[in-house]
């Protein structure tokens, strides 16, 4: 199978998350690394949920070498009669690939297997471990689960790369992300007497203007990279009843932050915001919980990952506004960046392509790295 025809085979699969169906897809991807019969090789087929696999790959020596990653879930087609051609059968047209996955991420995977298979055979000084992951749309879910079971050693490569949509720039870092739920409580009352209640969503905005300000407050020490640490406030949901004064609300807080704060000093700044608040005003009654975090990734641009994607791809590396699983892999010891063909621009949108171009630029880019790195 060449690269168009094994990227099409895993746009074939509809790996769509929710609701989350990637083990036929990681099998194809097992079946087809079988079939090359490459020495050494031990592959993984990791079922982690009914229906939910990632794959773990390894080639050549013990030795930490080259990891390259990505993941197999797309997010929703959504309306397929908004597609020019369908959304799973992935259509080559006029030097470009359509498809579901087309830019993210499964070209990359393509790219990333051929890249194996096409430097099989050299004889390897450092392993090259190849990792496949499910659910990377909502949260990391699959590479999570490997993790937490121990599937993937700490520090198992000295360097890192994900084929995501960076139309093969390398991109070094991106912010980390924490998403809070702030519950504030009233006491409800008749809306004609409201001074008998205390009105949770009156209380909630209060807390909506301070988190602003205090996130407005947090770009006098930006990073010389990524810029801010921000808190947004982006879901309110509270009351019952256009006469009833309401007992609560709830407030969601997105904050998106750079490396040298973390979810920690965000909470500990959304607290200490209600905290001044309520020396002022003793009825507010607020907590706050975190829902979701994940790390930010920073690697420094003389850093010899970033030299060398730099080298390869003729670009020079930026930083990204999204996050990635590049981040938890330097969490766990193996520093690494992205790079990948398709643009951005095409993620998650109607009739999403990669330029074929492109692809066979990435394998090409993929392929030298294992030479540098394992072979070499
Ligand atoms: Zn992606």
């Amino acid at each position: 199978m060449d690269l168009v025809e094994l990227a099409k085979s895993l746009i074939r699969f509809r790996t769509e998350i929710p609701p989350g169906n990637e083990e036929g897809c990681a099998r194809h991807i097992h079946d087809h690394l079988a079939d090359l019969h490459i020495q050494g090789a031990e592959l993984r087929l990791d079922r982690f949920e009914a229906g939910r696999a990632n794959l773990v790959a390894r080639f050549g020596p013990r030795e930490p070498g080259l990891l390259l990653g990505g993941h197999i879930d797309v997010v929703p087609a959504g309306d397929q009669s908004a597609w020019s051609v369908p959304p799973f059968e992935g259509v080559e047209k006029g030097g470009r690939l359509y498809g579901r996955g087309a830019a993210d991420m499964k070209t990359g995977l393509a790219a990333i297997l051929k890249a194996i298979e096409a430097t099989s055979k050299r004889k390897m000084r450092r392993g090259l471990l190849f990792v496949a992951t499910s659910g990377e749309e909502v949260g990391f879910e699959g590479l999570k689960a490997l993790y937490a079971r121990e599937l993937i050693p700490e520090g198992a490569a000295r360097l890192g790369v994900m084929g995501e949509p960076t139309s093969l720039r390398p991109v070094r870092a991106h912010k980390g992300l924490a998403d809070f739920r702030i519950t504030v409580r009233g006491r409800s009352g008749h809306a004609s007497k409201p001074e008998l209640g205390v009105n949770a969503i009156e209380k909630c905005a209060t807390i909506v203007e301070a988190v602003s300000a205090w996130s407005r407050g947090l770009s006098k020490a930006p990073d010389r990279d990524l810029g801010s640490t921000i808190a947004t406030s982006t879901v309110v949901r509270g009351g019952t009843k256009s006469n009833v004064i309401p007992d609560s609300c709830e407030l969601i807080v997105d904050s998106r932050w750079v490396p040298k704060h973390g979810t920690a000093f965000v909470e500990k700044g959304l607290n200490s915001t209600i905290a001044a608040l309520k020396r002022k005003d003793p009825s507010l009654d607020a907590r706050v919980e975190l829902m979701y975090d994940s790390p930010a990734l920073k690697l420094p641009r003389s850093h010899p990952a970033v030299r060398l994607a730099e080298s390869l791809s003729g670009l020079e590396s930026e930083v990204a506004p999204y996050g990635t699983e590049a981040a938890l892999y330097a969490e766990h010891g193996i520093p690494s960046l992205v790079l990948g063909p398709g643009s951005l621009r095409q993620a998650h949108i109607v009739d999403e392509f990669v330029d074929l171009a492109e692809a066979t630029k990435a394998l090409s880019i993929y392929s030298r790295m294992i030479e540098s790195v394992c072979v070499a």
